[in-house]
């Protein structure tokens, strides 16, 4: 992928641009949070977002992104066993007892911030639970490493370790990235890998980092919408995503209201 060969080194104030886009997603995320109930649909999650987004002057790098046709909408909304890139639909209806993963990016005065969460409507199975408290817990594991003088296989390393000692899996077909004036940037971070191995980490990288974790097995596929990601065998799968900066004093979450 070329994206993953350009490495942009972001300065103070570049960083401070990609903090308020940043900002802006996590409040598009926290409306779509808001809503997440049975009979909902997704369509629904995605006007939430779009609302916030065009109120704070932003526009989605999602909708046109480039794949098996531009991508249509303004965030992915993921349920269960779909693992990401889920498209909003008037038809899709949230149900009592769904996991919902939400992805949501903002390109806001020339950056981009891209971020995720899974969360549950109404009560939720303690498998479902327990993968959401994992997949979180390995974001947290990821950042803890985003440290300049690591390498990007130590934060890979991290956030693989964490969810394998606790019986999940990751997936080896979709990765973190840079990201800043592109959604898409270099480094690329594998939720797998080996410490010590891959990029040096250096103050100004901001790297979306973005454990997707699945139940049953590591693979993936790719639903009859060409867009939409599931787990192969149909196990509950999460994802959640932060756009971090590495800094001289540690890793700094640039995707917080
Ligand atoms: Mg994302
Ligand atoms: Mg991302």
């Amino acid at each position: 992928m070329d994206w993953a060969r350009q490495i942009h080194i972001k300065n103070a104030a570049e960083i401070a641009l990609m903090r308020e886009a940043g900002r802006v997603n996590a409040l598009a995320l926290a409306a779509v949070r808001e809503l997440l109930q049975p009979g909902v649909t997704t369509a629904d999650l995605n006007a939430a977002a779009e609302e916030v987004l065009r109120k704070h002057g932003a526009v989605s790098p999602f909708k046109g992104y480039p794949g098996p046709y531009p991508y249509p909408a303004s965030i992915t909304v993921s349920i269960n066993e779909e693992l990401v890139h889920g498209i909003p639909s008037e038809k899709r209806r949230l149900r009592e007892g769904d996991i919902v993963s939400v992805d949501c990016g903002t390109l806001l005065d020339g950056f981009v911030a891209d971020s995720a969460f899974t969360a549950g409507v109404g009560e939720i199975s303690p498998l479902a639970k327990r993968l959401l408290e994992v997949t979180e817990g390995a974001l947290r594991a990821g950042i803890e490493q985003m440290r300049p003088g690591n390498r990007t296989g130590d934060v890979s390393a991290a956030i693989q370790q964490y969810v394998e000692s606790h019986g999940f899996h990751v997936t080896r077909e979709y990765t973190g990235h840079g990201v800043g004036r592109q959604m898409h940037e270099g480094p690329q971070v594998p939720n797998y890998g080996t410490p010590g191995r891959g990029i040096l980490l250096r103050p100004g990288m901001t790297i979306a980092l973005e454990p997707m974790v699945l139940v049953g097995t590591p693979k993936t596929r790719v639903l009859a919408d060409r867009w939409t990601v599931a787990s192969a065998d149909g196990s509950l799968t999460a994802h959640f995503e932060h756009t971090v900066a590495v800094t001289e004093g540690g890793p700094l979450v640039l995707t917080l209201p």
